[in-house]
């Protein structure tokens, strides 16, 4: 199938074209007739399937024929975190370039004024967090009386940050008589009654991701003490041919550390977390999808749906508190049938964790031993991963660097500011449920 024969707006298709797309993926390809249809759709499908263009595309058509009225939207998307709200807005605004469609992104951490004036000049495309929706309305500054299509992105994600009675209070302010599409990687027995109650007779699409992490991230485990992780870190970098890496810790406060290490070894590394402000965020993840960070030391908010394109690692600097994180986390690389490598530290204190992972991916993991002691980063990992035997990437760069220096890749200059500190929601340790992604089985 080509996008030419989804019968959408040829404004539309130029936009996607542009894009560089000539087909839809299987969730574009079952969602987007339905939505058409103005049938309600629960969708199975998580990110890297192309879910988001499947209800962007239908929803830029159906909405360029009317206005919004001040401070009464046409559309809602609710997805959990500002990150994946924002990387909605991005979809409507690549294929909605050729339209003339007023959006405005309302999430936590940024200026309330300056989204209170988008609404006053009214919205078509709203995209929301929940909290700072909820916010915003019971300030009047917003009504929902107006909203013709509502979208539930990543509703599994939303129940594990507790996001569920907001969803039931917004719902409940919007009118009946409208088309509501529910997107979601797992189907959880909270989610299956939420799509009961708030859609009605609701088409099911559902597809397997795009790309299996399985078959395209190579996953190894070293056991080490806690105090050894920097300098094994240290070492992997400089053994392994590391372009750009997301290194994903369990707590805030070592995330400032572990950066601050990594900028004196000479690498072009940055935090991201939920404590910092929502402009650094939205800054260091732009720099880091522009090249100019390579390595990302994050927290579980960069762990799910976040689309950076040809992440070569992913390091588990900390074994994550659930299992389903490791599985998210790991998907950062491998991405579109490219290969990634995954690395992960584990301590004696991490059994309990460990296991739920080993049961969840159906793997053992055999420990890959490294020697710290060794200087030239040569030696082999002697054990197997955890999903195909290890081809150590060891001859890959370090010879050509003088002993404390980067692999060529992941060294640039480091950056200078530091995050502040800012209160906000706490984002780690998250958790989508029991259900194994598809991409695993
Ligand atoms: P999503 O699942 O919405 O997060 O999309 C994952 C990635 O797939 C994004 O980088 C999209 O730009 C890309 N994408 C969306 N639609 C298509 C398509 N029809 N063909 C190829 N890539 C696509």
């Amino acid at each position: 199938m080509k996008f030419d024969d989804l019968g959408l707006d040829p404004k539309t298709l130029k936009a996607v074209k542009e894009k560089g797309y000539d087909s839809p993926t299987p969730i574009q390809a079952k969602a987007i007739p339905l939505i058409q249809m103005t049938r309600d759709v629960v969708g199975l499908a998580q990110t890297g399937t192309g879910k988001t263009a499947s209800f962007t595309l239908p929803m830029i058509d159906a909405l360029s024929g009317g206005r919004a009225k001040m401070r009464m939207p046409r559309s809602l998307v609710l997805a959990p975190t500002r990150e994946l709200a924002a990387q909605v807005a991005e979809n409507f605004d690549d294929y909605g370039k050729y339209h003339k469609l007023n959006k405005a992104l309302l999430v936590g951490g940024e200026s309330m004024l300056e989204q209170k004036k988008l609404l006053e000049q009214g919205v078509d495309v709203l995209i929301a967090t929940p909290g700072r929706l909820l916010d915003l309305f019971e300030r009047g500054s917003i009504l929902l009386n107006d909203i013709k299509i509502l979208v539930i992105d990543e509703a599994d994600r939303m129940l594990d940050m507790g996001f569920i009675p907001d969803i039931e209070k917004i719902v409940s302010l919007i009118p009946p008589m409208r088309q509501t599409l529910l997107f979601s990687a797992t189907m959880p027995n909270e989610i299956k009654k939420l799509t009961e109650k708030f859609l009605s007779n609701p088409k099911h699409v559902s597809v397997a991701a795009a790309a299996s992490p399985a078959e395209t991230v190579e996953q190894f485990l070293v056991e080490c003490a806690p105090k050894a992780k920097m300098d094994l870190l240290h070492k992997l970098l400089k053994q392994e041919k590391v372009k750009n890496a997301f290194i994903f810790l369990n707590r805030k406060k070592d995330i400032d550390a572990l950066s601050k290490f990594l900028n004196n070894k000479g690498y072009a590394a940055a935090g991201l977390h939920g404590d910092m402000v929502q402009s650094k965020r939205t800054e260091t993840l732009q720099n880091f999808k522009d090249d100019e960070i390579t390595l990302l030391v994050c927290s579980d908010v960069a762990a799910r749906g976040l689309d950076v394109k040809g992440v070569s690692h992913v390091f588990n600097y900390d074994v994550p508190f659930s299992a389903d994180d490791y599985v998210h986390r790991i998907g950062r690389t491998g991405r579109a049938g490219s290969k990634g490598r995954a690395w992960m530290f584990a301590t004696k204190n991490d059994e309990k964790f460990m296991d739920a992972i080993q049961k969840l991916i159906k793997r053992q993991f055999e420990p890959v031993e490294i020697n710290l002691k060794s200087s030239d980063g040569r030696q082999k990992p002697s054990g197997k991963s955890a999903t195909k035997p290890s081809k150590s990437h060891s001859d890959a760069s370090p010879a050509k660097h003088k002993k404390d220096a980067p692999s060529q890749g992941a060294q640039k200059n480091a950056p200078k500011n530091n995050p502040k500190k800012h209160h906000d929601d706490d984002d780690m340790g998250d958790s989508f449920g029991d259900d194994i992604p598809a991409f695993l089985r």
